[in-house]
């Protein structure tokens, strides 16, 4: 936290606007819109709700087929299943790690050979890095299929010097606990389009019709997020830049460190790019670091007490997805193989950094 979050929770309290209703949730959307550039925004429960809503208004429904990128966490597939739609897996480039532009297209061509058009693209920030956006835009409109930028990583990251939150059609933000600003747990749809926003605050609050009494002539969700958290998310948004250069000093930290040891390599900003660095990331090649493998760093760590992550699992190979269609190179399997996610809080001194960075000098000089 900032300082302020606690001042707007207070000021909740204090008017007894605590939910479902109330002034921070327009405050907070209004902020949203201004610093990403986007025309309308809705704030929610969660960044899967707003996933969710965005393939609802979309019209994506049973048997219709998605496009997902794999390698990702697993909020930004589930809603594609929750519509009784059909997920298809795209790789990763080995530049942001994030969706290849010329598998997308080859499994879009494949697709409408075949009679199955998607409906939806859904493309990733990985850690904040910004995906190759022209790339992938420019295939949606090629082929008019809707596309949705799953920025639930990535808030204050980049690309082409315009913010994230602003590319495709619409696009997702997160505030749960772990990611660069949190409202103790939410997330964002924006878009251009008015009618869509409108209609995703509608079904985010029960599809209430206009009447005095409760009438309801669609299924809706509870999906609303509540003035209190949106008081967290205003205050948040006054130190969401600070995070961000506190995420890019870690970044830039470890790579100092660690930057000329055989075997590691970072994921670094190329071309358009301005990452969040939301968290460092390293994949560690065994055939140069002496045998040493990311497990071996993962847990020397643990032995100091010390808290990495192996990177995120893709879609394609979690148990729970086996049967889906995958357009793979490799490279994510490759990722989740070899790669760790470094210790990336806003808050890690220069003393923690050394730490971790002694740990992994000690295992490959
Ligand atoms: C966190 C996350 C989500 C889901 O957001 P929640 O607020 O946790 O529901 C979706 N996609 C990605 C890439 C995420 O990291």
């Amino acid at each position: 936290m900032g300082g302020s979050e606690i001042e707007y929770v207070k000021e909740a309290f204090d008017t007894n606007w605590i939910a479902p209703a109330g002034p921070f949730l327009k405050r907070f959307e209004q902020r949203l819109c201004e610093y990403t550039g986007r025309a309308h925004s809705v704030v929610l429960s969660s960044g899967t709700a707003a996933l969710h809503l965005a393939l609802k208004i979309l019209g994506v429904g049973w048997n219709d087929t998605v496009i997902c990128q794999s390698f990702t966490f697993c909020g930004s597939a589930n809603p594609v299943i929750y519509e009784g739609a059909i997920p298809v897996f795209i790789d990763s480039e080995p530049d942001t790690w994030n969706m290849d532009p010329e598998l997308l297209e080859r499994a879009i061509r494949d697709l409408i050979e075949k009679g199955e058009k998607p409906k939806a693209i859904i493309y990733v920030h990985l850690y904040g890095m910004p995906a190759r956006v022209n790339e992938i835009v420019d295939i949606s409109r090629k082929y008019e299929i809707a596309v949705i930028e799953d920025a639930a990583e990535a808030l204050g990251a980049k690309y082409g010097g315009q913010p994230v939150g602003r590319f495709g059609d619409m696009s997702i933000l997160s505030f749960n606990g772990n990611k660069i600003i949190t409202t103790s747990g939410g997330g964002a749809l924006l878009s251009d389009h008015e009618e869509w926003i409108h209609r995703a605050r509608f079904l985010s609050t029960q599809a209430r019709d206009d009447a005095p009494h409760y009438e309801h002539s669609q299924i809706g969700y509870n999906y609303r997020m509540s003035n209190v958290a949106a008081g967290i998310g205003l205050g948040q948004m006054e130190v969401l830049d600070e995070w961000v250069m506190k995420r890019r000093r870690n970044h830039d930290y470890y790579r100092h460190a660690l930057g000329d040891v055989e075997g590691i390599e970072f994921l670094v900003e190329s071309g358009e790019a301005f990452s969040n660095h939301w968290l460092t990331c390293i994949q560690v090649d065994p055939s140069r670091t002496g045998g040493i493998t990311r497990e071996n760093i993962r847990i020397a760590l643990e032995n100091e007490n010390i808290e990495s992550r192996p990177l995120w699992k893709p879609m394609h190979m979690q148990p729970v997805f086996r049967n889906v269609t995958f357009y793979g190179n490799g490279i994510s399997e490759k990722l989740f193989r070899n790669g760790l996610c470094l210790p990336s809080g806003s808050n890690l001194s220069d003393h923690d950094l050394d730490r971790v960075i002694k740990v992994i000098k000690a295992l490959i000089p």
